[in-house]
């Protein structure tokens, strides 16, 4: 069953977003609005009102949204990425508010809330974080106090603080996560009630256009309907639930922040002169700035697209591929903006060019809904499971479907992924054997490992669909199939390099000199194919450039 809006209404709600953001959010506007550090209020509430109507999408069409999938929520958010990082934190900030009511909200709860946003557009803020319990959320300290009439309770005594809260200053809803009798548990508190008050506006190193304060509770009263599904110790459930599909929205920011930096760099480098012509054709200059970065953005869009699909398939939360692709679409929108700069030269470095802002806004990505080492360690213990119930075949098994995929469609990089993928199961069998996962750097570091490998298989499997023109009339069509091609093998390579040798020296180094041979793990893990799989990367390169700058492939 097609879950979510028609690729009709997905492309006009898409170009809908960039029209508005082309009429009223220009960069000389966006530029201004960052150095005030101003929420423009006024704008968020008419985006999420008559004029676009955002909101709808993440309310069900039961509740007179318009029930967007998982691949239309990854796609819209890229896209308000692309305009603006701290406008869309804002709009997420309501998604995520209205999150714990969407999955465990009684019926009533949902008619009533859920109903007010797509109606009323009215913004939500999520209270999870606390001052001293961040990452570790079961460290929080807010507290509910049930209150009893005649031996029922009728509410609850809210009390604590929550920190870095997204409209913690501007929502007139918020979803507060707390520590009741029966456990962590979400209420829902409106703004305006006695005992309920927010700090200052953050003053950040970026998405200065987004509303960040600190929320503070002192006895604030709720009624018991405000207790989310009516059930105390429900509240790290009803926020797991969503996680794969919250972090997918991240994982799109970070594209599209990446994108969006890039797309200024590519036209700036067409045109600017040094050396007596554009810089566009100094391969020294895109085969570092901008060809690497195009390539690792779209190995983390097939981790995005693929998760979403199989979300919006009803496989689950799927909240490890969600990690997958926070991870690597947060970090690598954050090289690909970062590079962005450099391209632009002094010039990238001044307030004046959007490149500068969008270097500063992407970076919250990589920390806010689990930071990078989060995600890091979410894989990594999921992966690290799957190694042990199949006794070590996890990867094997993955390698041996994409050398299947070699064979039916040769050219996509799928060969080499399997190289990688072996390899990354040599290296996890290598760790189990000397129990190195003892040691939290080499976990974390399998987790990294295994998100590149995973991508890099999806990207393969994603370039396979677009050259027997099977993509989903949903999917992203930035580049055509000859291009994802090249794209594919030249991230397969990198992506196979990165495992065979950061493997190698992770086990090596983690081990007491003499325990490991590392010339004999090197071959185990099949370093010497790996290496000369590299040939043709360099013209791999060329062919993504030209794509890139839409220039047609020279004769060879
Ligand atoms: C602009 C902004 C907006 C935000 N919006 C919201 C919001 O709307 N709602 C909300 O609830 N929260 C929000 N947050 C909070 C955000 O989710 C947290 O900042 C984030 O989860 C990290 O928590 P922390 O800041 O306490 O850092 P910490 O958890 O203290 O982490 C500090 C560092 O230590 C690392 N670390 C932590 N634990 C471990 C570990 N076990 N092993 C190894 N390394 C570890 C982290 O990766 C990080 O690098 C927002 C934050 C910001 C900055």
């Amino acid at each position: 069953m097609a879950v979510g809006l028609d690729g009709e209404t997905l492309d006009f709600t898409l170009e809908s977003i960039s029209e508005f953001g082309r009429r009223e959010l220009p960069d000389s506007m966006l530029i201004e609005l960052d150095e005030r550090d101003e929420f423009p209020e006024e704008v968020v509430r008419r985006m999420c009102g008559e004029d676009l109507g955002i909101q709808l999408l993440f309310v069900s069409e039961e509740h007179g949204g318009m029930g967007g999938g998982a691949l239309d929520v990854y796609r819209v958010c890229e896209r308000m990425a692309a305009m603006d990082l701290g406008i869309a934190t804002s709009v997420l900030a309501t998604f995520l508010g209205s999150d714990p009511i969407a999955v465990g909200g009684t019926p009533e709860q949902k008619d009533r809330w859920m109903r007010l946003i797509a109606d009323e557009g009215v913004l939500m803020a999520y209270g999870a974080t606390e001052p001293e319990a961040g990452s570790d959320l079961a460290a929080m300290k807010t507290k509910a106090e049930p209150v009893s009439e005649n031996g029922s309770v009728v509410g609850y005594r809210l009390s604590g603080a929550k920190q870095w809260i997204s409209n913690g200053g501007v929502a007139e809803l918020s979803s507060v996560l707390a520590l009741a009798p029966g456990g962590p548990s979400w209420f829902v508190i409106e703004s305006g009630t006695e005992g309920f008050s927010h700090g200052e506006q953050e003053d950040k190193h970026g998405i200065r256009l987004s509303n960040t304060a600190a929320l503070f509770l002192e006895d604030a009263y709720v009624g018991a309907a405000n207790l989310v599904g009516g059930a105390e110790g429900q509240g790290l459930i009803q926020a797991q639930q969503v996680f794969g599909y919250t972090r997918l929205m991240v994982a799109a920011f970070g594209l599209g922040a990446g994108w969006a930096a890039l797309d200024r760099a590519i036209p700036y480098s067409a045109e600017r002169i040094q050396a007596g012509g554009p810089l566009s054709e100094k391969q020294g200059y895109t085969h570092k700035l901008i060809v690497p970065h195009a390539v690792r953005l779209e190995a983390a869009r097939a981790a995005i697209e693929e998760a979403a699909e199989r979300i919006d398939a009803g496989e689950g939360s799927l909240n490890t591929e969600g990690a997958i692709a926070k991870y690597l679409a947060s970090e690598s929108g954050n090289a690909a903006a970062d590079a962005a700069i450099q391209a632009h030269g002094g010039y990238g470095y001044t307030h004046e060019y959007m490149v500068e802002k969008i270097k500063r806004d992407v970076r919250i990505t990589t920390i806010y809904e689990g930071t990078s080492e989060i995600m890091e360690m979410t894989i990594a213990r999921d992966r690290w499971q799957q190694h042990l119930k199949t006794r070590g075949d996890h990867y094997h098994a993955a390698a041996r479907e994409l050398e299947a995929l070699e064979s039916e469609r040769p050219g996509i990089g799928a060969a080499t992924t399997g190289l990688a993928l072996h390899a990354l199961a040599e290296v996890f069998e290598a760790a189990r054997v000397a129990r190195l996962t003892r040691n939290q750097h080499v976990l974390l570091r399998l987790g990294h490992l295994a998100a590149t490998v995973e991508a890099a298989a999806a990207l393969a499997r994603r370039a396979a669909r677009a050259a027997t023109g099977d993509l989903s009339p949903k999917a992203s069509r930035r580049f055509d199939a000859s291009a994802l091609a090249a794209i594919g093998r030249v991230n397969a390579r990198d992506v196979a390099l990165g495992v065979a040798t950061e493997g190698v020296r992770l086990i090596t180094g983690a081990t007491a000199s003499g325990e490991d041979d590392s010339g004999a793990l090197a071959s185990r893990i099949g370093l010497p194919a790996i290496q000369a799989a590299q040939a043709g990367l360099l013209a791999d390169m060329d062919a993504v450039a030209d794509a890139l700058y839409d220039r047609s492939k020279p004769e060879r």
